[in-house]
């Protein structure tokens, strides 16, 4: 009879603790309740940017779609892509999805959903450049994006002292176009956005690196993690993605 009580109470304590742990979670799930929260840089067409004032794009499309099926509503926030990280670590935001590149030392800080695109970082010059090639870029003045693989990628190759980081891409262009920089290194969609943007400006043919885009998450949040990254696979299986991916960006 002793030994029944004992297990009894045993068996109730591991029901709450499970009860607990199913509650505690839940409530946890995303940093508000019923909000899925994407921070982003809405400077990045056509991933991410302003029609009037709401904020579109793919990244923007895609996302809603998670949001949807995880039955929570999408707020984004816009805010410099430096700030997006540490946003997501310190749980002001659920999630970053702006263009990012998965690298090793943001694996070290968050943790990613599966890839849902494919970036290239291209050079952008004016038209009657003298650059032609990747080779001479040596000594120019480069303009990037702060803390973005194009600036890790120029300041480790090119040096630190050739390299103005700008907050976005809309500043490394202008930065270009006033003759500040002589080439601005940025992600491909993003440089035919601007190009056909601003008159006088090109592409090189050469590419400069190939990445993988995806969804940053704070790495404590493996259930939100878990959750968006098979609503995204769903997503990429059922075609979704791809005709949103269509919709912005016509096969050229
Ligand atoms: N793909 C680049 C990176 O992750 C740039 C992204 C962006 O500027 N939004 O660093």
């Amino acid at each position: 009879m002793k030994n029944l009580k004992k297990i009894l109470a045993l068996a109730l304590a591991a029901l709450c603790v499970f009860a607990f742990a199913a509650c505690g979670s839940k409530s946890s799930l995303t940093v508000e309740q019923g909000k899925l929260i994407m921070a982003t840089n809405a400077t990045f067409p056509p991933y991410e940017f302003y029609e009037g004032d709401k904020i579109v794009g793919i990244d923007a499309e895609i996302a809603g779609l998670i949001a949807d099926k995880l039955g929570l509503t999408l707020e984004i926030a816009d805010i410099e892509f430096d700030s997006i990280i540490p946003g997501v670590q310190s749980n002001k935001y659920d999630m970053g999805m702006a263009g990012m590149t998965v690298t090793e030392e943001r694996k070290a800080m968050v943790s990613f959903s599966d890839s849902y695109a494919k970036g290239v970082q291209v050079v952008i010059v004016k038209e009657d450049s003298a650059i032609v090639s990747l080779d001479d870029l040596k000594g120019k003045k480069i303009g990037v994006q702060q803390s973005t693989t194009g600036d890790i990628y120029a300041s480790d190759d090119f040096g630190e002292e050739n390299v103005t980081k700008y907050a976005n891409g809309n500043l490394a262009v202008e930065g270009l176009k006033g003759g500040k920089v002589d080439c601005v290194i940025i992600d491909n969609e993003p440089a035919k956005a601007y190009v056909k943007a601003n008159a006088g400006l090109k592409i090189l043919e050469t590419s400069y690196a190939d990445e993988d885009y995806a969804i940053s998450f704070n790495k404590q949040n493996t259930e939100l993690q878990e959750k968006v990254n098979a609503a995204l696979k769903e997503l990429i299986a059922d075609g979704s993605v791809q005709k949103i991916v269509d919709k912005y960006i016509s096969a050229q």
